[in-house]
């Protein structure tokens, strides 16, 4: 039943065009999802290259990612063990430093709808500013102040970096974040997703 819920809500989800006014390459929604999904991870927005596959974390962005979740593609890309939901799911753009932020009205109006029918997840990994921003209570100012303070939201939720080429000076000045937050949720999501260490 929430099976079949899910299927039609991710049916909508990708014939979504609430904001392709403002969306330069067109509405394509990128989301994983199935309700046995025990881990979710809450990215930013897809950038033109997962724009133009259609998946997911398709960048060396998602490279790191899996390196520090030590996944390899066919788990990471199953929706039965991982749903992916960014809080933009299509293309914003290019700015002037960058990508776009995600459409703001994009996570309010899909993001209350997913959650119900996704009842297995037991982390997620919240990835950036943007994501920390909808789901953390009294979370600190700065993205660095709010990833220190992980413990206080684990294992519900994780706010990290995000694991882009860009954010390599970041993780040589925070050495803690590889060394003591990134093993942890590796173990958690090892354990959770039945993957043993050989
Ligand atoms: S960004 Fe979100 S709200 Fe805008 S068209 Fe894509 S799915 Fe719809």
């Amino acid at each position: 039943m929430a099976t079949q819920q899910l299927d039609n809500l991710l049916d909508q989800i990708r014939h979504c065009e609430t904001c392709k006014d403002h969306l330069p390459l067109g509405p394509r929604p990128v989301i994983q999802a199935a309700s046995t999904a025990k881990l979710m991870i809450v990215g930013q927005a897809p950038g033109t290259r997962v724009h133009e596959t259609g998946i997911p974390w398709n960048d060396p962005s998602g490279n790191r990612l899996r390196a520090w979740l030590e996944l390899d593609r066919d788990t990471f890309y199953d929706p039965a063990q991982i749903a992916i939901m960014p809080m933009g799911l299509c293309y914003p753009g290019k700015g002037k430093s960058g990508d776009l932020p995600p459409r703001a009205e994009c996570a309010p109006q899909w993001h209350p709808q997913v959650w119900p029918l996704l009842p297995n997840v037991g982390m997620t990994l919240l990835v950036g500013q943007y994501a920390q921003q909808r789901y953390l209570q009294n979370k600190p100012k700065t993205l660095t102040e709010t990833v220190k303070a992980w413990r206080q939201w684990a294992p519900e939720f994780i706010p990290m970096p995000h694991p882009s080429p860009r954010n390599t000076l970041w993780l040589k000045k925070n050495p803690w974040f590889e060394a003591e937050v990134v093993p942890y949720i590796r173990d958690y999501v090892h354990q959770h997703l039945g993957i043993s260490r050989s």
